[in-house]
């Protein structure tokens, strides 16, 4: 007689639960950091004309050198320091934690934070261990660097900005991070198209700093491209968990085709900050709404009955993020994307409705 598949899957597998992405389909989707714009149509031919005649019965380059010099010189990665690609820089995460997973390693953030942290820990059998932010989703830098020291982890992973509060932690709180970690500091800079702060630079100061970028939030989400820029002796390992072909060649062509019109992904990230501060000011001057503080594409925000209003902004045909008993500190918060301005402004008339 065969098995059954909790007696042959790990037991922290079968305690997980998958991803959720909620079905979006003929919604106002306000709920994925998507950047809300097309590309223009000049672009979307060029595109067109690459994918036509992309050589797609052969395996993409495995090393994907040029799209790797233009991110290097397009992000101002510093001189020495190497880069790798992921299928979204979901798949770095993942290369990282089975790189550090020795028997016992842990895996440290804060909570609440981007939930793949948690959930990659568990793929790759690490032990995970969550501080929790403080009730303004500052850093506890306390409480931080006493579970640096109890539980030595092997990785820590720090948003910065961070998802899903949008705020940005005090930089100088990171670098006492990093010079108290015993292993790997990941800053994840998902979100740094909307923030004016980066430990880019710092890369050379701190050898046990690693930063990973993405495409999505600028306006790829659909590509899956992300990036993870170091210190060559740790990349060199890296590289081995990467599977060789995990960018394909239309992600490789279209994102140096975008990259090469990168004022069109930045004026559509300022367009998005305008946008940012309409909608939060109009989320401030609601009755019984507060908006946290954000450097992200979007903005988290608490009222009563959120998990009501939730449900009434979706039968008005508005899909935003509910995060409410998610993790405490979030009770009764919501997280919604800066669209585009018609957008927003369904939006903000379905939230006046729902709360009425
Ligand atoms: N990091 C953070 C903080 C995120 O919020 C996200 C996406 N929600 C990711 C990484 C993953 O992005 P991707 O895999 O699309 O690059």
């Amino acid at each position: 007689m065969s098995r059954s598949p909790d007696q042959i899957i790990r037991t922290e597998v079968l305690s997980l639960s998958a991803y959720h992405v909620a079905p979006a389909s003929g919604m106002v989707k306000l709920d994925a950091m998507e950047n809300p714009y097309s590309l223009p149509d000049r672009l979307r031919d060029d595109i067109a004309q690459l994918v036509a005649t992309a050589p797609i019965n052969r395996y993409p380059d495995a090393s994907a050198a040029s799209l790797k010099a233009m991110l290097r010189a397009a992000l101002a990665v510093p001189d020495g320091m190497e880069i790798m690609l992921g299928n979204g820089s979901d798949e770095i995460i993942q290369i990282i934690a089975l790189a550090c997973a020795r028997p016992g390693a842990t895996l440290l953030s804060v909570e609440p934070a981007f939930v793949m942290f948690r959930m990659i820990a568990a793929f790759a059998g690490m032990k995970y261990v969550g501080v929790p932010l403080k009730a303004d989703f500052s850093l506890d830098i306390d409480a931080t660097l006493e579970a640096i020291s109890q539980h030595e982890p092997a990785v820590i992973f720090i948003a910065y900005p961070n998802n899903p509060t949008g705020n940005l932690f005090d930089a100088r709180a990171i670098s006492r991070i990093i010079e108290a970690a015993p292993g790997l500091v990941v800053v994840d800079e998902a979100y740094h198209a909307f923030a004016n702060a980066s430990f880019m630079d710092k890369l050379l100061q701190y050898p046990n700093l690693l930063l990973m970028r993405t495409l999505s939030k600028l306006g790829l989400a659909g590509l899956r491209l992300g990036l993870l820029a170091g210190g060559p002796e740790w990349l060199r390992e890296l590289e081995k968990l990467r599977l060789p072909y995990n960018v394909g060649i239309v992600t490789q062509l279209i994102a140096e085709k975008v990259l090469q019109h990168r004022d069109v992904l930045l004026q559509q990230a300022a367009a998005i900050k305008n946008e940012r501060a309409m909608l939060g000011a109009r989320l401030a001057a609601m009755h019984g709404i507060e908006p946290f503080p954000t450097d992200a594409n979007f903005i988290l925000f608490r009222l009563s009955e959120a998990g009501h209003v939730f449900q009434n902004l979706k039968k008005r045909g508005v899909l935003i993020k509910n995060l409410d008993g998610t993790h405490p500190l979030l009770k009764n918060c919501l997280r919604v994307t800066v669209g585009k301005p018609d957008e927003n402004a369904l939006f903000l008339a379905a939230l006046e409705g729902s709360l009425a």
